[in-house]
């Protein structure tokens, strides 16, 4: 495994490779778990070459944002890229990344300004700015996203087709811990009474699929008031958003009987203490 932190290394690296050899690319912010480590394996399995690049962004956080307390562990990362057999660790400083102040933004219109776009104004724009970059950097075959961030994914797939960028997105699905919270970098900064109470949110996702495939209700402001009272009963639980839309056009559906084709998700964002989480469950609706 190769550790490079310079662009023009990068570049060498995956130039020398024979031109048949599939490149797959899974980008991340690093402090991996093992959902990071699902998007891994997959792109092991698919790719004669596989990139990991660990980079905490600065341009997709807020100014009071969690960038510079975001858990970073070089060390234990390069262990876990080396079980996942990966090929190439791109690990660039911010400077590498952004020798001067960019004039330039890739920005995604409209989806980008529900869910988390709402609360998180400029994120986006930094996840496809840099997105945009590592693809030019890498030029990878395929890259992997999980739909732990669905949002991102969708964003993602967007802009590679706007843009005509010759690469395939694959999503891939949410690893969740035993329990059934969503693995994430950022559960290292709950409490242990915060980690209880945060699984509501799996649990409330879990059942809400229970009543929309069993029960059929038919109005998604019912369900969604059903989720934010279960959500709400829990006293350190502060909801940022919880919605339902369609998926991945990220449209508004007030029922469940329309003839839609496409799948809903429901989406949450929710604060426990100053950790702000988020979760998701997409679900096919076939209507008779
Ligand atoms: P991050 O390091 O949080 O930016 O995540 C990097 C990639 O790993 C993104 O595509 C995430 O969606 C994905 N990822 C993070 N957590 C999980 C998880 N629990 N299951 C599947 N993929 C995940």
């Amino acid at each position: 495994m190769k550790v490079i932190r310079s662009i023009s290394e990068l570049r060498n690296e995956i130039k020398g490779r024979q031109q048949e050899d599939l490149v797959g690319f899974v980008p991340t912010m690093g402090y991996l778990h093992a959902g990071h480590a699902s998007l891994l394996q997959k792109a092991r399995v698919e790719c004669a070459i596989v990139v990991l690049s660990i980079f905490v962004n600065p341009m997709q956080f807020g100014p009071n944002e969690d960038f510079d307390k975001y858990p970073r562990d070089e060390e234990r990362d390069l262990m876990l890229a080396k079980d996942a057999g990966v090929d190439i660790v791109f690990l660039p400083q911010v400077e590498e990344m952004y020798p001067h102040p960019s004039k330039t933004q890739v920005i995604v219109s409209d989806i980008t300004t529900k869910l988390c776009g709402a609360s998180r104004p400029v994120h986006f724009a930094g996840v496809t700015t840099v997105v945009s970059k590592l693809f030019h950097i890498i030029q990878p075959d395929k890259a992997y996203f999980g739909l732990k961030d669905a949002q991102q994914v969708a964003v993602i797939t967007q802009m590679v087709e706007d843009l005509n960028m010759p690469v395939e997105i694959v999503p891939c699905p949410i690893l969740r811990e035993e329990d059934g919270l969503a693995m994430s970098s950022r559960n290292v900064y709950l409490s242990a009474e915060q980690r209880k109470e945060a699984l509501v949110l799996s649990r409330t996702l879990f059942e809400a699929e229970q009543w929309i495939t069993t029960d059929t209700p038919v109005l998604t402001a019912d369900i969604r008031e059903r989720i934010i009272s279960r959500i709400s009963a829990s006293p350190l639980a502060e909801i940022d958003y919880v919605e339902i839309l369609g998926y991945p056009t990220l449209q508004s559906i007030e029922r469940l009987d329309i003839q839609n084709e496409e799948p809903i998700i429901i989406a949450l964002a929710v604060k426990f203490g100053a950790t702000r989480l988020i979760d998701n469950i997409i679900i096919s609706i076939k209507r008779k």
